[in-house]
């Protein structure tokens, strides 16, 4: 799968807003670690090690990345290295880093706010801390999170990619072998053919059989699949850094339709159905998150499951496989033309079963671009495989 990278425009019109963003926010840089953010401004996908790497932005003048001597090579292999958006300062192993970001800083200005990974380690905070006693902190979501909120085309283009390689996955799961095997096996293989459907790296393989369904973040364990349990499928991976995440519910027959589904189950099965339907249709720029929230929890509340949807509707998706914004009771921001997030109601019945169905759709001038395309019934499957029969 062949993506070209983001280019040094792409990455010098980002690290100009986020410094943009720095100084309407009155503060004097970010200090990033490895992670979404420092992926997102550079390109570098650091190792988060003991050692420390950080980038420096400044509110004004040339970003530093500083790192360890055996991985300076990588740092300025990256993009934004590369065409020179930022400097890099390598530090060696007898070095004190935390000098050098001192140093870097100086540059800003000797005071002013710093805004820190919100994923930096508190061992490289507080040591942070100790050398500058006169700074104060914030978080880097302060800048970061607008503009990651925002995904542009070729953000879009791979979560759109990375979610059509998930929907293929879902239909060879539901196509293959699953009578007799445990989830552990099945969510294995799922994790292979996530890979083989072109992500970089499976991410998570949710595979919930029978009661097991009920919880909604299963680990797939020993429970050995049968005749006559619902699965929730729940798989995502990593495409050049952009996630996939898509639900479905199977329903294994062993082949014998005495096996089929219960009336109790495919009633809630239609209420979740119709919980993602109309949450969905209500996606639009300026619609409050909260609200679509309680789109999806009325359908299923009404049809007297209101207990039984124990978390949010939705997660943005992006860099993070959980971020920013999140469909939730109690947020009032409004969406905006480019958020791509999760739509996924579920109902959950300790001891017995879980339901739940997701879609990762973005939203856009005009309404929304449901970039999942799996069909979303209830997928009664034999699970004998194709060959078996
Ligand atoms: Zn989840
Ligand atoms: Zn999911
Ligand atoms: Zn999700």
């Amino acid at each position: 799968m062949g993506w070209p990278p983001f280019d040094a425009a792409d990455l010098g019109d980002r690290l100009g807003r986020a410094q943009a963003g720095l100084r309407s926010n009155g503060a004097a840089a970010l200090v990033l670690g490895p992670g979404a953010d420092l992926r997102y401004l550079t390109g570098y996908s650091a190792h988060a090690l003991e050692r420390p790497t950080i980038l420096i932005v400044p509110a004004t003048g040339t970003p530093t990345l500083i790192a360890p001597r055996l991985e300076a090579m990588a740092a300025a292999a990256s993009p934004a290295a590369a065409s020179e958006l930022i400097d890099i300062a390598a530090w060696d192993e007898t070095d004190d880093p935390y000098r050098l970001v001192e140093l870097y800083l100086s540059g800003a200005g000797p005071a002013g706010r710093l805004l820190v990974d919100p994923g930096l380690p508190a061992r490289h905070l507080l040591a942070l801390q100790r050398i500058l006693p006169g700074r104060s902190f914030g978080l880097a979501t302060e800048v970061t999170r607008p503009l990651r909120a925002i995904k542009d085309v070729g953000e879009i283009a791979r979560l759109r990619t990375a979610a059509h390689a998930a929907d293929r996955v879902v239909a060879q799961i539901a196509d293959g072998a699953l009578v007799g095997r445990t989830e552990a096996d099945v969510s294995r293989e799922v994790g292979d053919r996530l890979v083989a459907a072109g992500h970089q790296a499976p991410a998570f393989a949710i595979v919930a059989s029978g009661p097991n369904g009920a919880s909604p973040h299963h680990a797939a364990g020993d429970r050995v699949i049968q005749p006559g349990d619902p699965i929730v499928l729940d798989i995502g991976g990593t495409l050049d850094g952009y996630g996939s995440d898509i639900t479905r519910m199977l329903w294994v027959t062993g082949g014998d339709p005495s096996n089929g589904p219960t009336t109790e189950f495919l009633a809630a099965f239609d209420l979740v159905r119709r919980a993602n339907a109309d949450a969905t249709a209500a996606v639009r720029p300026g619609a409050v998150c909260g609200a679509i929230d309680e789109v999806a929890r009325r359908v299923i509340r009404e049809g007297g499951f209101g207990d039984a949807f124990i978390h949010r509707l939705g997660h943005g998706i992006g860099l993070e496989a959980h971020e920013d914004p999140y469909l939730v009771a109690g947020n009032d921001e409004r969406l905006e033309a480019g958020n791509a997030f999760s739509i996924e109601p579920g109902i959950y019945l300790p001891g017995r079963f879980g339901i739940r169905i997701e879609d990762i759709v973005v939203c856009t001038d005009d309404g929304l671009d449901v970039l999942n395309e799996a069909p979303r019934d209830l997928l009664i499957v034999t699970g004998r495989g194709v060959a078996a029969g």
